[in-house]
Protein backbone atom coordinates (compact mmCIF):
# COMPACT_ATOMS: atom_id res chain seq x y z
CA UNK A 1 0.00 0.00 0.00
CA UNK A 2 1.50 3.37 -1.01
CA UNK A 3 1.76 6.62 1.70
CA UNK A 4 -1.08 7.82 -0.17
CA UNK A 5 -3.37 5.44 0.38
CA UNK A 6 -2.08 5.29 4.23
CA UNK A 7 -3.22 9.19 3.95
CA UNK A 8 -6.15 8.83 2.64
CA UNK A 9 -7.73 5.86 5.33
CA UNK A 10 -6.48 7.88 8.31
CA UNK A 11 -8.04 11.48 7.06
CA UNK A 12 -11.68 8.54 6.38
CA UNK A 13 -10.97 6.99 9.26
CA UNK A 14 -10.48 10.07 11.24
CA UNK A 15 -13.74 12.13 9.67
CA UNK A 16 -15.90 9.06 10.41
CA UNK A 17 -14.78 8.68 13.85
CA UNK A 18 -16.07 12.88 14.04
CA UNK A 19 -18.96 13.30 12.76
CA UNK A 20 -19.12 16.75 12.88
CA UNK A 21 -16.18 18.77 11.75
CA UNK A 22 -14.77 22.55 12.44
CA UNK A 23 -12.79 22.81 9.13
CA UNK A 24 -10.24 25.61 8.65
CA UNK A 25 -9.30 26.46 5.45
CA UNK A 26 -5.90 28.73 3.72
CA UNK A 27 -4.71 29.78 0.72
CA UNK A 28 -3.87 26.05 -0.30
CA UNK A 29 -7.42 25.68 -1.26
CA UNK A 30 -7.30 28.04 -3.62
CA UNK A 31 -4.53 27.61 -5.32
CA UNK A 32 -5.97 25.08 -7.94
CA UNK A 33 -8.31 27.93 -8.56
CA UNK A 34 -5.57 29.98 -10.04
CA UNK A 35 -4.66 32.25 -6.92
CA UNK A 36 -1.34 31.79 -5.51
CA UNK A 37 -0.86 31.39 -2.06
CA UNK A 38 1.27 33.62 0.46
CA UNK A 39 3.82 31.20 1.49
CA UNK A 40 6.44 28.49 0.60
CA UNK A 41 6.81 25.15 2.02
CA UNK A 42 8.80 26.44 5.27
CA UNK A 43 5.67 28.78 5.84
CA UNK A 44 8.19 31.46 4.44
CA UNK A 45 6.63 34.93 2.32
CA UNK A 46 6.99 34.35 -1.24
CA UNK A 47 6.23 37.51 -2.42
CA UNK A 48 6.83 40.99 -0.33
CA UNK A 49 4.32 41.17 2.86
CA UNK A 50 0.49 42.61 2.12
CA UNK A 51 0.15 46.31 3.30
CA UNK A 52 -1.06 47.38 6.88
CA UNK A 53 -3.89 48.91 8.14
CA UNK A 54 -1.69 51.61 9.24
CA UNK A 55 0.06 52.31 5.63
CA UNK A 56 -3.49 52.13 3.97
CA UNK A 57 -5.40 54.74 6.41
CA UNK A 58 -2.50 56.97 6.99
CA UNK A 59 -0.54 57.20 3.55
CA UNK A 60 -2.34 58.79 0.54
CA UNK A 61 0.32 57.46 -2.02
CA UNK A 62 0.53 53.66 -0.36
CA UNK A 63 -3.37 53.60 -0.98
CA UNK A 64 -3.10 55.05 -4.43
CA UNK A 65 -0.18 52.34 -5.04
CA UNK A 66 -3.03 49.50 -2.81
CA UNK A 67 -5.83 50.67 -5.30
CA UNK A 68 -4.13 50.53 -8.23
CA UNK A 69 -2.39 47.06 -7.70
CA UNK A 70 -5.54 45.41 -6.63
CA UNK A 71 -7.35 47.03 -9.69
CA UNK A 72 -5.20 44.64 -11.76
CA UNK A 73 -5.40 41.98 -9.39
CA UNK A 74 -8.79 42.01 -9.21
CA UNK A 75 -9.54 40.91 -12.93
CA UNK A 76 -8.33 37.08 -11.68
CA UNK A 77 -9.76 37.46 -8.13
CA UNK A 78 -12.95 38.02 -9.88
CA UNK A 79 -12.75 35.66 -12.75
CA UNK A 80 -11.38 32.70 -10.26
CA UNK A 81 -13.49 29.44 -9.95
CA UNK A 82 -14.20 27.20 -7.13
CA UNK A 83 -11.50 24.15 -7.49
CA UNK A 84 -11.53 20.47 -6.21
CA UNK A 85 -11.24 21.39 -2.15
CA UNK A 86 -14.00 23.83 -2.00
CA UNK A 87 -16.55 21.27 -4.18
CA UNK A 88 -15.58 18.74 -1.66
CA UNK A 89 -16.08 20.93 1.28
CA UNK A 90 -19.49 22.06 -0.61
CA UNK A 91 -20.63 18.14 -0.88
CA UNK A 92 -19.26 17.10 2.76
CA UNK A 93 -21.35 19.85 4.14
CA UNK A 94 -24.22 18.18 2.38
CA UNK A 95 -23.05 14.92 3.77
CA UNK A 96 -23.82 16.27 6.69
CA UNK A 97 -19.95 16.42 8.22
CA UNK A 98 -19.46 19.86 8.51
CA UNK A 99 -20.20 22.11 11.56
CA UNK A 100 -18.69 25.13 10.38
CA UNK A 101 -16.17 26.13 7.47
CA UNK A 102 -14.16 28.78 8.90
CA UNK A 103 -11.90 30.16 5.81
CA UNK A 104 -8.76 32.51 5.94
CA UNK A 105 -9.67 33.06 2.33
CA UNK A 106 -10.93 36.44 1.45
CA UNK A 107 -12.26 35.16 -2.18
CA UNK A 108 -15.10 34.09 -1.46
CA UNK A 109 -15.41 30.70 -3.33
CA UNK A 110 -16.30 28.35 -0.52
CA UNK A 111 -20.18 29.92 -1.00
CA UNK A 112 -19.56 29.87 -4.95
CA UNK A 113 -19.41 26.26 -4.19
CA UNK A 114 -22.28 26.09 -2.23
CA UNK A 115 -20.96 26.00 1.25
CA UNK A 116 -23.30 28.08 3.43
CA UNK A 117 -22.06 27.29 7.12
CA UNK A 118 -19.19 29.91 6.17
CA UNK A 119 -17.36 32.18 8.45
CA UNK A 120 -15.10 34.46 6.30
CA UNK A 121 -12.60 35.09 9.54
CA UNK A 122 -10.53 37.76 7.31
CA UNK A 123 -13.92 39.70 5.16
CA UNK A 124 -14.61 39.55 1.50
CA UNK A 125 -12.61 40.95 -1.13
CA UNK A 126 -15.38 41.42 -3.34
CA UNK A 127 -16.80 43.74 -1.14
CA UNK A 128 -15.75 47.59 0.08
CA UNK A 129 -16.84 49.13 3.05
CA UNK A 130 -16.60 52.66 3.92
CA UNK A 131 -14.64 53.70 6.99
CA UNK A 132 -16.97 56.34 7.97
CA UNK A 133 -20.30 55.55 7.14
CA UNK A 134 -19.81 51.48 7.22
CA UNK A 135 -22.02 51.59 3.94
CA UNK A 136 -21.05 48.18 1.57
CA UNK A 137 -20.88 48.56 -2.13
CA UNK A 138 -19.65 45.40 -4.66
CA UNK A 139 -16.10 45.39 -5.31
CA UNK A 140 -17.21 45.08 -9.01
CA UNK A 141 -19.17 48.54 -9.07
CA UNK A 142 -16.19 50.20 -7.86
CA UNK A 143 -13.82 48.53 -10.19
CA UNK A 144 -15.47 50.09 -13.00
CA UNK A 145 -14.90 53.12 -11.20
CA UNK A 146 -11.23 52.48 -11.07
CA UNK A 147 -10.93 51.70 -14.68
CA UNK A 148 -12.68 54.84 -16.35
CA UNK A 149 -10.67 56.89 -14.02
CA UNK A 150 -7.65 55.61 -14.55
CA UNK A 151 -7.53 54.09 -18.18
CA UNK A 152 -3.58 53.68 -18.02
CA UNK A 153 -3.51 51.53 -15.50
CA UNK A 154 -6.63 49.72 -16.65
CA UNK A 155 -4.17 48.02 -19.85
CA UNK A 156 -1.30 46.55 -17.58
CA UNK A 157 -1.65 43.06 -16.21
CA UNK A 158 0.87 41.71 -13.50
CA UNK A 159 1.01 38.42 -11.03
CA UNK A 160 -1.42 38.76 -8.70
CA UNK A 161 -2.10 37.62 -5.22
CA UNK A 162 -4.41 35.84 -2.79
CA UNK A 163 -5.44 39.13 -1.43
CA UNK A 164 -5.93 40.90 -4.55
CA UNK A 165 -3.20 42.55 -4.85
CA UNK A 166 -0.69 42.43 -8.08
CA UNK A 167 2.96 43.30 -8.78
CA UNK A 168 3.09 46.65 -10.06
CA UNK A 169 6.61 48.29 -9.27
CA UNK A 170 8.31 51.38 -10.81
CA UNK A 171 5.27 52.95 -11.56
CA UNK A 172 4.15 56.43 -10.85
CA UNK A 173 1.13 56.20 -8.45
CA UNK A 174 0.62 59.65 -7.92
CA UNK A 175 -1.92 60.47 -10.15
CA UNK A 176 -3.64 57.29 -9.21
CA UNK A 177 -7.66 58.30 -8.89
CA UNK A 178 -9.45 57.28 -6.57
CA UNK A 179 -13.14 57.45 -5.45
CA UNK A 180 -14.41 58.12 -1.84
CA UNK A 181 -17.86 57.10 -0.44
CA UNK A 182 -20.98 58.16 -2.66
CA UNK A 183 -22.77 58.20 0.46
CA UNK A 184 -20.70 60.72 2.72
CA UNK A 185 -17.06 61.02 0.82
CA UNK A 186 -15.46 58.74 3.41
CA UNK A 187 -12.56 56.76 2.96
CA UNK A 188 -13.50 53.73 0.92
CA UNK A 189 -11.41 50.40 1.69
CA UNK A 190 -11.66 46.37 0.56
CA UNK A 191 -14.21 44.36 3.57
CA UNK A 192 -11.07 42.54 4.76
CA UNK A 193 -9.09 42.29 7.62
CA UNK A 194 -5.54 44.05 6.68
CA UNK A 195 -2.53 43.00 8.37
CA UNK A 196 -1.98 45.59 11.51
CA UNK A 197 -6.00 45.08 11.87
CA UNK A 198 -8.01 42.55 14.52
CA UNK A 199 -10.45 40.17 13.29
CA UNK A 200 -13.92 41.76 14.67
CA UNK A 201 -15.20 40.50 17.99
CA UNK A 202 -18.26 38.86 17.47
CA UNK A 203 -16.73 37.24 14.04
CA UNK A 204 -14.13 35.68 16.17
CA UNK A 205 -17.10 34.48 18.96
CA UNK A 206 -19.05 33.29 16.57
CA UNK A 207 -16.14 30.94 15.45
CA UNK A 208 -14.98 29.53 18.70
CA UNK A 209 -18.80 29.16 19.56
CA UNK A 210 -18.81 26.74 16.63
CA UNK A 211 -15.48 24.99 17.30
CA UNK A 212 -16.86 23.92 20.87
CA UNK A 213 -20.28 22.54 18.89
CA UNK A 214 -17.58 20.37 17.02
CA UNK A 215 -16.52 16.90 17.48
CA UNK A 216 -12.94 17.53 15.89
CA UNK A 217 -11.18 20.18 13.81
CA UNK A 218 -9.96 19.46 10.30
CA UNK A 219 -7.15 22.06 9.06
CA UNK A 220 -6.98 22.36 4.98
CA UNK A 221 -4.33 24.21 3.04
CA UNK A 222 -2.81 27.11 5.80
CA UNK A 223 0.35 26.93 7.41
CA UNK A 224 -0.82 28.56 10.53
CA UNK A 225 1.14 31.47 10.22
CA UNK A 226 -1.24 33.97 11.12
CA UNK A 227 -2.59 34.38 15.12
CA UNK A 228 -5.65 34.98 13.57
CA UNK A 229 -5.97 31.53 12.53
CA UNK A 230 -3.58 29.67 14.52
CA UNK A 231 -5.60 30.43 18.22
CA UNK A 232 -8.66 27.95 16.92
CA UNK A 233 -6.00 25.21 16.65
CA UNK A 234 -4.61 26.28 20.35
CA UNK A 235 -8.39 26.63 21.57
CA UNK A 236 -8.99 23.04 20.14
CA UNK A 237 -5.85 21.54 21.61
CA UNK A 238 -6.57 22.98 24.78
CA UNK A 239 -10.03 21.63 25.35
CA UNK A 240 -9.25 18.35 23.83
CA UNK A 241 -10.86 18.69 20.25
CA UNK A 242 -8.55 16.33 18.03
CA UNK A 243 -7.21 17.99 14.97
CA UNK A 244 -5.88 16.69 11.72
CA UNK A 245 -4.18 18.26 8.71
CA UNK A 246 -3.91 18.80 4.84
CA UNK A 247 -1.28 20.77 4.00
CA UNK A 248 1.71 21.08 1.96
CA UNK A 249 4.85 21.71 4.04
CA UNK A 250 4.97 22.84 7.45
CA UNK A 251 2.52 24.52 9.49
CA UNK A 252 3.07 26.01 13.12
CA UNK A 253 0.61 24.17 14.22
CA UNK A 254 2.20 20.54 13.79
CA UNK A 255 2.95 19.98 17.39
CA UNK A 256 -1.23 19.70 17.79
CA UNK A 257 -1.99 17.63 14.89
CA UNK A 258 -3.37 13.87 15.34
CA UNK A 259 -1.68 13.64 11.63
CA UNK A 260 -1.21 15.81 8.92
CA UNK A 261 -1.44 14.60 5.36
CA UNK A 262 1.43 16.61 3.24
CA UNK A 263 -0.57 16.38 -0.42
CA UNK A 264 -2.44 18.53 -2.38
CA UNK A 265 -5.70 19.56 -0.63
CA UNK A 266 -8.17 18.97 -3.88
CA UNK A 267 -7.56 15.80 -4.85
CA UNK A 268 -7.48 14.72 -1.46
CA UNK A 269 -10.61 16.02 -0.23
CA UNK A 270 -11.80 15.04 -3.10
CA UNK A 271 -11.39 11.57 -2.47
CA UNK A 272 -12.79 12.03 1.16
CA UNK A 273 -15.88 13.48 -0.44
CA UNK A 274 -16.11 10.81 -2.77
CA UNK A 275 -15.96 8.21 0.02
CA UNK A 276 -18.92 10.27 2.18
CA UNK A 277 -21.37 10.80 -0.74
CA UNK A 278 -21.12 7.51 -1.77
ZN1 LIG B 1 -19.62 56.50 3.57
Amino acid sequence: MTAVLDDLDRLESFALRHQRLFVLTGAGCSTESGIPDYRDRNGDWKRASPITVQAFTGDALARRRYWARSLVGWRAMGQARPGAAHQALADLENAGRVEMLLTQNVDGLHHAAGSRRVIDLHGRIDTVRCLQCQALSPRAELQQALMMRNPRFAALTATVAPDGDADLENLDFSQFDVPDCAVCGGMLKPDVVFFGENVPRDRVDAAFEALQASDAMLVLGSSLMVYSGLRFVKRAAEIGIPIAAVNLGRTRGDEHFEFKVDQPVGPTLAELARKFSA
